[in-house]
């Protein structure tokens, strides 16, 4: 595996972490939306990442199987869930088709991963076909809220934008969006609610490295070669407008559940 995709998965897992007390109450929330009407109800991941959604609710029992197509987040993610793996299958396959049977799981979990896929109504299909009657679909997303990040990311795009490339901005509301519309064409009933709010600081710096790194989607499509350029550029910008890096500014965050039950 190349060490450019594994020093990703790692900033990954650190720059997107959540605070232990905030994990809990998301684990807790999609817990006790998934029922196994007598079964010991399994969980599937889609595009589990390095494992902050699904790391607590193993923890809590549940047979857990976390697929991702991109084999350097399942490796961090195994050696986090090392010593609780004995519930958990790695399942290095692509969402838009699970090699799971149908009617086979009680809960399909997909946090941050519909607005990656242009084509997302083949995984839409795919979570629908595996899970159990009675089942549930469990969508989370985070919100967030940090003037200075915010000022960096918009100084970055005037810059890919003098480099002659445009960037699209809020595609992961509008799939979320677009995901409801499907699921109420379909006669489902999804459901949505805030489950916790909380406030985190963060260097100036980890904001530079998170869209240094790209792990923001918006970055995806920019030229290795600009992206570079525009890099080296937004780092002098920030340094002369904030003086030091180290610098910290407060994030405000959400994190909202979207429950869809089948059945
Ligand atoms: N759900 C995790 C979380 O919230 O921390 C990870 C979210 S991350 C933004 C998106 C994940 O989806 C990455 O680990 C990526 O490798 C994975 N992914 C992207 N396209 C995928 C696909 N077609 N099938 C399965 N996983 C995919």
């Amino acid at each position: 595996m190349s060490s450019a995709l594994t020093r990703v998965a790692y900033a990954y897992d650190r720059l997107r972490a959540y605070p232990p007390e905030v994990a809990g109450r998301i684990a807790t929330a999609m817990a006790s939306a998934v029922s196994g009407r007598g079964e010991e109800p399994v969980l599937l991941e889609l595009g589990v990442g390095t494992g902050r959604i699904a790391l607590p609710l193993i923890a809590r029992g549940f047979p857990y199987i976390a697929l991702d197509v991109n084999p350097a987040m399942l490796e961090v993610f195994r050696q986090k869930a090392a010593g609780v793996m004995r519930k958990v299958r790695l399942l290095q396959a692509d969402a838009r088709a699970i090699p799971l049977p149908e009617e086979s799981v009680h809960g399909v979990i997909v946090v941050h991963l519909w607005h990656l896929l242009p084509d997302w109504p083949k995984a839409l299909a795919e979570a629908l076909r595996v899970l159990k009657p009675g089942g549930a679909l469990l969508e989370g997303w985070d919100q967030v809220e940090a003037e200075a990040e915010c000022a960096l990311q918009e100084r970055w795009r005037a810059l890919v934008a003098e480099e002659g490339v445009r960037v699209e901005r809020g595609l992961h509301q509008r799939r979320l969006a677009e995901v409801e519309e499907a699921l109420k064409r379909l006669g489902l009933k999804p459901k949505s609610r805030q489950v916790v709010a909380w406030r985190e600081e963060r260097t100036l710096r980890e904001a530079l490295e998170a869209l240094e790194e790209r792990l923001y989607s918006f970055t995806q499509a920019v030229p290795e070669a600009v992206h570079a350029r525009v890099v080296s550029r937004l780092k002098a910008w920030a340094e002369a407008e904030w003086g030091s890096l180290d610098r910290t500014f407060p994030v405000e965050k959400r994190f909202f559940l979207r429950v869809t039950r089948l059945g």
